[in-house]
């Protein structure tokens, strides 16, 4: 992702949402070795967490705070973007007390109609910043609803609003812009301006999902997360037994199953019942009936060999298989993005490097 923004842009890290499961903390360490050294998150609680771990980088607060929390950005030394004026008044005040003064990045809305002020409140933002004490404009950010989607129209339109905004304000400030995600980079060049915010892919997929081609020649993105289990229990069931909660499945013929100790409680979406897949010995093993809280079972009964103890996968490789988290997602009904944070947020993590 460096190389495709390259030398006169930057890249932030957004590693919000626990870097999508795969871990705040280790993935901000990761990515302080790559030289980035800014980074994205949603609260200040995880801001929190990272200045705690030792994390000194640029951290900035995407989504606002409750204003008895404002302290706290300072004492953090956290980069708030501000879509309302109350914030940027609170904000203000607290830096007047303590006398220092804090840049924030003002957020715009562009067409995605989520957070940010309306492109016309901008020059009176802008203006108010001027006027308070404390507070200065450091930053224009805006974020795409469909950078996914490759010369998407309501992409170019918010580009073209965006470079409107932005070089008009530039004229009098001295300000980094940015607007790109994963799919603004990857999709949209004219995009970039100072910085691009990457989440998806710094985590090795590509936000349209299984559907995007390899965007960018020879360069791969290179999913980052696995997820494993074991069996640990092996049985035998007979034509027409029914398997799991409801008995929503029967099989036809005498199957063996396998017992797993995951469930939509670790993250395997119970909407992957009758649905999903694991790998076991290198191969495809369904899932049987209902996936449960913590237990679901699968066929291993084309499986040979197959023991209590035997490493199951069920996002990553094996041997020649391999189950993305794009895969999950359409049979789940989602994006990689979710299942990430489902199978990250719930399970015991090991880093490999
Ligand atoms: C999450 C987020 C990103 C990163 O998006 P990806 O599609 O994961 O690259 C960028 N900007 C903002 C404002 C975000 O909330």
């Amino acid at each position: 992702m460096k190389d495709i923004v390259g030398g006169d842009c930057e890249l932030m890290a957004m590693i919000k949402a626990d870097a999508y499961g795969h871990g705040a903390v280790e993935t901000a360490k990761a990515l302080l070795n790559e030289d980035c050294n800014r980074f994205g998150v949603g609260e200040i609680r995880e801001a929190v967490l990272l200045r705690d771990a030792g994390i000194k980088a640029e951290i900035f607060i995407m989504l606002g705070f409750e204003p008895e929390l404002t302290p706290l950005i300072f004492d953090y030394n956290l980069t708030p973007v501000v879509f309302d004026i109350q914030t940027i008044k609170d904000i203000a005040n607290e830096a007047e007390l303590r006398g220092v003064e804090i840049g924030c990045h003002v957020k715009v809305d562009t067409g995605m109609n989520r957070l940010g002020f309306s492109v016309d409140q901008v020059k009176d933002v802008v203006e108010l910043l001027g006027e308070l004490n404390g507070v200065q404009f450091k930053g224009l950010l805006s974020h795409f609803p469909e950078a996914d989607v490759t010369g998407s129209a309501s992409s170019l339109e918010a580009i073209d609003k965006f470079s409107k905004l932005s070089n008009e304000l530039r004229t009098n400030y001295n300000i980094t812009c940015h607007l790109a995600n994963s799919g603004g980079v990857l999709n949209f060049p004219e995009a970039l301006f100072d910085m691009g915010r990457a989440g998806i892919s710094l985590y090795g997929y590509h936000p349209a999902g299984n559907s995007a081609k390899q965007p960018h020649g020879d360069r791969t993105l290179i999913p980052a997360m696995s997820c494993k289990t074991k069996v640990i229990q092996l049985k035998r069931v007979e034509a027409g037994a029914g398997i799991s909660y409801g008995h929503t499945y029967r099989p036809n013929q005498e199957e063996t199953l396998a017992v797993l100790p995951i469930g939509y409680e670790d993250g395997f979406s119970r909407s992957l019942s009758n649905k999903g897949e694991v790998l076991i010995r290198g191969k495809r093993a369904p899932v049987r009936g209902r996936i449960c809280m913590n237990l679901c079972m699968v066929d291993i009964s084309h499986i040979e060999d197959v023991k209590v103890g035997d490493e199951v996968v069920l996002l990553g490789s094996q041997g020649e298989e391999c189950i993305t988290a794009d895969e999950i997602a359409e049979k789940a009904g989602t994006i990689s993005y979710e299942i990430l944070c489902m199978f990250g947020h719930s399970n015991n993590k090991i880093y490999i490097d």
